[in-house]
């Protein structure tokens, strides 16, 4: 397959100034690298925002992005789910999980256990007692037996970086595919090998480079750009004001972004014969609604 790089929105909200920036990022570094650009709707969380996916790819159309196929939707992909998360359970290396977000905040764990990183309650659990507690109540989750505490990824921004990776999740109690399971298997499936996103996803690059080399996939040139944070130095939301596109405006917040990139061209032909990503911002863009 040619070579690929995408943006994968979920669409839970109307997409602000910084998630364009990162989808501006991701298609400048595909077509500066001569790659295929795709838009991959993810969606297996928000399933009743239709029409948040397509305002989103409006905005995206309207800022002048373009994509070499029809936007995918997760939704539409749930076997190629099931027959991998099959494989890996036939492989015999899965287990179920039967804890519930209380249980695994409270379980106790290692003195040196990494914080967020799932202490193991189920993963050595008889089969009785498995049956026990799945009769007991809730439909479990799947999770991956690990057999590394961490694995370390290349990124284009942040070079080597080594990060934990915990029995993580593949199919959720309700029967959801995960987000961690979805994202590797779509990415292979469509040929991406270029992930660029925003960087509060670079700790869940080791957990998914781990789980796409027990499947054989080859493994993605990473970038996780700066995120767009308010002047609280928090994540940019829809209560910090006029940040999304249909508030400020496609044209306009071009221009923002390609100041906040050092780019003399607002226009994307500009930025491409511009962009070098050496030369990028490393640290947070404070976004100040005008
Ligand atoms: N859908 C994820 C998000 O909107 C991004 C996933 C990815 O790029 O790997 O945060």
């Amino acid at each position: 397959m040619s070579p690929t790089g995408r943006f994968a929105p979920s669409p839970s909200a109307d997409l602000h100034v910084g998630n364009v920036r990162t989808a501006v990022l991701a298609w400048l570094f595909a077509r500066s690298t001569d790659r295929r650009f795709l838009i991959r709707v993810e969606d297996l969380d928000d399933r009743t925002s239709g029409d948040v996916a397509e305002r989103q790819l409006r905005d995206l159309a309207a800022v002048g992005l373009d994509w070499d196929e029809p936007p995918e939707y997760q939704m539409a992909h749930e076997s190629r789910y099931d027959a991998v998360i099959d494989d890996l359970v036939s492989r015999g290396v899965t287990y179920e999980c039967h804890c519930s977000r209380g249980d695994i905040q409270q379980a106790p764990r290692a003195p040196h256990a990494p914080e967020g990183a799932y202490p193991g309650t189920c993963r050595n659990l008889t089969d009785a007692e498995h049956a026990a507690r799945r009769a007991s109540g809730r439909a479990p989750a799947v999770r991956l037996r690990s057999e590394v505490g961490e694995f370390t990824v290349t990124d284009v921004l942040h070079g080597s970086y080594t990060g934990v990776v915990d029995d993580l999740v593949l199919r959720r109690g309700d029967g959801v595919p995960a987000y961690n399971l979805a994202v590797v298997v779509d990415d292979a499936a469509q040929g991406v090998d270029q992930v660029v996103r925003g960087h509060d996803l670079l700790a869940s690059s080791p957990r998914q480079a781990y789980l796409g080399s027990l499947l054989g996939y080859p493994t993605p040139v990473y970038a996780h750009v700066p995120l767009v944070v308010n002047t609280e130095g928090k994540r940019l939301a829809k209560r910090d004001g006029a940040v999304t596109v249909g508030d400020v405006g496609a044209a306009r917040a071009m221009t923002q972004i390609a100041e906040s990139l050092g780019f003399e061209s607002a226009a994307l032909t500009g930025m491409l014969a511009e962009f070098d990503p050496v030369r990028l911002p490393r640290e947070p863009w404070t976004y100040r609604p005008e």
